[in-house]
């Protein structure tokens, strides 16, 4: 999407109708909202989230577009700890029938070729990857597509693991659950010295994650062009 396309739709605000919410595992919840029919995006994209059933600091954050368009709903996961923020404790007493504001969707974070590519989670950072992949299974082409998902995960909570296991088995995708920055190294050396620049790299998870693997790629001459990245500020 166009950084033209994106100004524009940062400007349609709509209001979504809050269905349910239910933990996925310790410390992250998952929300789900009613999707209308002229509501879509690309999977990977996110959107601007507002609280508008209380007055809060800081009531606009951006989150991941979870499911893929196909799945007719929207969701969103969150990571909430211990101490949550104002914003994330207004998601937490969200009830049926109540309201959440919108704008969007916007991001590149998305697949535009059928170039290899390799994906890299860290945490939270799986959501754009799991809307990417549903998309994939949905639309049948997990053959042609030679993607790779490496998902990095120092607490080992790898969410959504058994869809992910599922598509994995279907497609030529590949799944690999890491747990330290050693492997994840040797994974991306291996894609790159056999793909270099004919390759897209995609990196989500917290800022320094992402800021420290981009300039790993870049160091083994991977162009920046090549590198999309999801900086998930806060964590
Ligand atoms: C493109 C994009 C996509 C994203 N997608 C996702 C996603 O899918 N899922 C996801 O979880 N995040 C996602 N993020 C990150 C998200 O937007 C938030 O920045 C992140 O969730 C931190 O929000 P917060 O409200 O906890 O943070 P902040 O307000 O930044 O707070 C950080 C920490 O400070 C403490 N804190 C803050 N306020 C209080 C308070 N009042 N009382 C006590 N403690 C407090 C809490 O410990 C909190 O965790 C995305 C970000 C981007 C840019």
């Amino acid at each position: 999407m166009s950084f033209f396309q994106d100004t524009l739709s940062i400007f349609k605000k709509r209001d979504l109708l809050f269905l349910q919410s239910y933990k996925e595992s310790e410390g992250v919840y998952s929300f789900l909202f009613k999707k209308e029919e002229d509501l879509t995006w690309k999977a990977g994209q996110h959107g601007l989230f507002s609280i508008t059933h209380k007055k809060i600091k800081n009531p606009t954050k951006p989150f991941t577009l979870v499911s893929a368009p196909t799945e007719n709903v929207v969701r969103l996961t969150m990571a909430i700890g211990e101490n949550p923020s104002d914003f994330k404790k207004a998601m937490l007493e969200l009830k049926q029938g109540m309201k959440i504001r919108m704008a969007g969707p916007v991001g590149s974070f998305y697949l535009k070729d059928n170039n290899p590519s390799l994906f890299i989670a860290g945490g939270i950072g799986i959501t754009p990857f799991r809307s990417i992949l549903k998309q994939v299974e949905a639309e049948g082409n997990g053959v042609e597509k030679q993607i790779q998902l490496h998902y990095i995960d120092s607490k080992k909570l790898y969410l959504f693991k058994e869809e992910l296991d599922e598509i994995a088995n279907k497609t030529s995708i590949s799944v690999t659950y890491l747990d330290s920055r050693e492997n994840l190294h040797h994974e991306i050396n291996k894609f790159a010295t056999l793909n270099k620049n004919n390759g897209n790299y995609f990196i989500a998870g917290s800022r320094s994650m992402v800021g420290s693997i981009s300039t790993y790629l870049q160091k083994n001459n991977v162009s920046k062009r090549n590198i999309k990245k999801d900086a998930f500020y806060g964590y």
